[in-house]
């Protein structure tokens, strides 16, 4: 089964609104020969706008990095799925290990923001990844048993295989740590292997794994072509257009 790769560049709390439309503008003409590619761009809530309008006409869609569960009411700070859908975007970044780090973030409101995420129609990138202790402790298989058993009940096999994970070792995020691509693959492998056990074989199929952690154009080939990596979520790389070009261009030339 060939999954189509998808490519999303997570801009975390980077880039104002002039900046980010910069960036599309700049973006749009290298990206626009890779259409075998989903290219997409997540930029903070503010600059939303101004991204979706830079990427109209283009193959490059546009995330936003979070979403709260309820429509609306008293949650300051917060931004619900109407709103996001009706700024134009079309993929929502759902517990990255930041949200979960400094925000509080838990599989309980990661599963609930997947569930609002994919009842307004939205493609939600749920992050799971273990920590360097948990890496080094061999706990790395029951911490992402346990992140997607929380982060994903409850969901239809309808909705799952248009659900997105990106598989984050925490130790590889904006370290210059990447996980060689062996070690990545047997992760993804292992998340696979439990999609089918929660969802079916033909679900877990379906399912995009993307991998993030210090990815770059540099390592993206040989990470994709592994048979369970799907893609990428990218920080630091997805900054400047030609990085990000480059990236997504290498992560194409491995054919599977
Ligand atoms: C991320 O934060 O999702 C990420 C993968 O960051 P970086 O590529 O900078 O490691």
């Amino acid at each position: 089964m060939s999954r189509k790769v998808i490519i999303a560049g997570n801009w975390k709390m980077n880039k104002t609104a002039s900046e980010g439309r910069k960036l599309v503008e700049e973006l749009k003409p290298l990206v626009a020969g890779c259409t075998e590619a989903e290219v997409v761009v997540c930029p903070p809530f503010t600059t939303l706008g101004a991204v979706v309008e830079a990427a109209k006409g283009s193959n490059i869609k546009v995330g936003a990095q979070n979403i709260h569960w309820e429509q609306s009411g008293a949650f300051t700070g917060e931004i619900s799925a109407d709103m996001l859908k009706e700024a134009g975007v079309e993929y929502v970044i759902i517990g990255h290990s930041e949200r979960r780090q400094y925000f509080g973030e838990t599989d309980c409101s990661v599963n609930k923001r997947l569930k609002a995420a994919l009842a307004a129609g939205l493609t939600p990138i749920v992050c799971v990844g273990e920590l360097l202790a948990d890496r080094e402790n061999g706990n790395t298989g029951k911490v992402l048993f346990t992140q997607l058993e929380g982060g994903l009940a409850g969901i239809s096999k309808e909705d799952m295989a248009k659900t997105v994970i990106a598989y984050e070792p925490v130790w590889a995020i904006g370290t210059g740590k990447t996980a060689t691509p062996e070690m990545a693959e047997e992760t993804h492998n292992y998340i696979r292997q439990q999609l089918r056990d929660m969802f079916g074989n033909e679900v877990a199929e379906k399912v995009r794994i993307q991998y993030g952690g210090s990815m770059k154009a540099e390592n993206a080939r040989e990470l994709v072509a592994q048979q369970n990596i799907d893609g990428g979520l990218i920080g630091g790389a997805a900054l400047k257009a030609d990085s990000f070009a480059s990236l997504i261009k290498n992560a194409l030339s491995a054919c599977k």
